[in-house]
């Protein structure tokens, strides 16, 4: 079902949610990704974002298509395939919005748990307090969780955040000593891979820089 708060938010026209999250839009998929959360990771990118935020730096991911969509059991698959090749067991899902496609989204994160993962972190446009309302399993499939729309006009120095509103929740604590280095840290990385369009950045620029990236 189409979450309410998409509904009046809605600005590009993207492709309905598959409300049984047997298939999910999928802009692409990742490892190792070491630009978005601590250690080596297995990076998802879902596709479908109506929230519009202006400077969006993923345009490209906003729209889902009918040929975007893919197997959630597959995507499963092939992330605990790369998962165990890289010898990692973290995963980093963002867009796009993940929560555009809350069935997916669980049934994804419910897959990876299952196989193993330990630490799962999500990026949303939305906000946590409304997420763990509507979305409780989030507690359970969820290891930490960085909130909140773009917002161009807010730079920021964090390195694991675009602009200065956004928040980051942990929801493991046990993982606290992993991720705080991170979310300390002064190194900001991006990764420039490339992708049948040529080129894709990987990770947060720093407002401003993004345009110099291939100068
Ligand atoms: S939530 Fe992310 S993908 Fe969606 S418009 Fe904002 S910056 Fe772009």
């Amino acid at each position: 079902m189409t979450d309410q708060f998409f509904a009046q938010a809605a600005d590009a026209p993207s492709a309905l949610p598959d409300p049984s999250g047997e298939t999910v839009y999928l802009g692409f998929s990742h490892a190792p990704l070491f630009s978005l959360g601590p250690g080596q990771r297995i990076g998802v990118w879902f596709k479908g974002c109506p929230l519009g935020c202006p400077g969006c730096v993923s345009p490209e991911l906003r729209t889902a298509l009918a040929e975007d969509r893919t197997e959630v059991s597959a995507l499963a698959r092939e992330i605990l395939e790369s998962a165990r090749a890289l010898g990692s067991s973290r995963v980093t899902v963002s867009g796009g919005e993940p929560f555009y496609q809350p069935e997916a989204l669980e049934k994804l994160l419910r897959l990876l748990r299952e196989g193993g993962i330990k630490d799962i972190l999500v990026y949303t446009g939305r906000k946590f307090h409304c997420l763990s309302k509507a979305y409780p399993w989030l507690f359970e499939l969820v290891s930490a969780l960085v909130d909140g729309p773009f917002e161009e006009s807010r730079p920021t120095d964090a390195i694991w955040k675009g602009s200065a509103g956004q928040k980051f929740y942990l929801v493991d604590s046990a993982l606290k000593e992993d991720y705080q280095p991170w979310l300390y840290g002064s190194e900001r990385r991006v990764q420039v891979v490339p992708c049948a369009e040529g080129l894709r950045v990987l990770g947060i620029p720093k407002i401003g820089d993004y345009g110099g990236l291939f100068h």
